[in-house]
């Protein structure tokens, strides 16, 4: 750290924070010999469970609008070995569109809505592309075109009833120019795109894994040309308890990231909330209680945006 203060992105008294957020969240269908919505139903039980156990604790639900995605398959290998051909085929064949629309599914609904302390933000649209991407349906497309794919996320929250946070987590962590300058004009306030769960835990240091490049790995800060609050992924299942205190040590975000599914036919989530991941970020979470107590700030991701957005200029360009 040269310059500034590295806790001064944290509201006053706050030494750390913490936040969680969980990817993939839709009413599921029926897959892997369970019945539909059951997949949504245990993982979302398994969120209530740690949110009543952690009366601190927020989290923010990414939700796909309309879920298209089915799990991998083997049956289309040839086409996707076809160059040309395999950028317009879905590596696979996805269910139609509306099927998993949340606003046709209000029990689902009712089960966001009953979970305290959450807010819902966009997850994609259909979470399905054409091409070798699959799921990553921003990638390469055209500002007006993402425009419109927000803008059709965010009617079906409302159309819904659901409400949501003016943010984005892209499938296949994939947010290209065109995705940050529709977001812009949306007067959209945060992105979760990079997550990187390699880098040591410095002040200076930059994501170099999935998704954007170079941000900071452990402060909020705003995306270069865009009025966007940036808030890596740092932490999973497969992390260890050293680097949350790291991150915390440094005065920096805590981002911890789940995702609905464990199993999607052959893909296999090393973070899916199940009953062992809810259980390990029970005890991670009530070791950061016993260390941190209220000195620790626990907001949902559209909080630690609306902070760093209110601040000029943004923390990490101040380190
Ligand atoms: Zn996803």
């Amino acid at each position: 750290m040269t310059r500034g203060e590295p806790r001064a992105w944290l509201p006053p008294g706050r030494i750390a924070a913490v936040c969680l957020s969980v990817d993939d969240v839709h009413p599921t269908a029926a897959i892997d010999g369970r019945a539909a919505g059951d997949v949504a139903r245990e993982a979302l039980d398994h969120l209530g469970w740690l949110l009543d156990r952690h009366p601190l604790l927020h989290a923010t639900l990414f939700v796909t609008p309309d879920w298209r995605a089915r799990p991998p398959a083997t049956t289309r290998r040839l086409v996707q070995r076809v160059p040309v051909l395999r950028d317009w085929t879905y590596a696979t064949r996805p269910w139609p569109r509306g099927v998993s629309r949340v606003d046709r599914h209000p029990g689902f609904v009712a089960m966001l809505q009953r979970l305290p302390r959450t807010d819902v933000a966009l997850h994609g649209l259909h979470h399905v592309c054409r091409g070798p991407g699959a799921v990553a349906e921003f990638g390469h497309r055209s500002r007006a075109a993402c425009r419109a794919m927000l803008q059709r996320g965010t009617a079906i929250f409302d159309a819904a009833g659901l409400a949501w946070s003016r943010g984005v987590s892209p499938p296949g962590w994939q947010a290209p120019p065109g995705l940050l300058a529709a977001m812009d004009d949306l007067d959209m306030s945060f992105i979760a795109s990079a997550r990187d769960l390699v880098t040591a835990a410095d002040p200076c240091a930059r994501t170099n894994g999935s998704g954007l490049r170079g941000l900071s790995l452990v402060f909020p800060e705003a995306v270069p040309g865009t009025r966007l609050v940036h808030i890596t992924t740092n932490f999973q299942a497969t992390s260890t308890r050293e680097r949350a205190f790291s991150i915390l040590g440094l005065g920096g975000l805590l981002s911890i990231k789940a995702h609905l599914f464990t199993r999607f036919g052959s893909y296999r989530a090393l973070d899916g909330l199940d009953r062992p991941y809810a259980s390990s970020l029970d005890q991670l979470l009530a070791s950061i209680e016993d260390a941190y107590g209220e000195s620790a700030w626990w907001p949902r991701m559209a909080d630690v945006a609306e902070r760093v957005r209110t601040m000029r200029p943004s923390p990490a360009v101040l380190a």
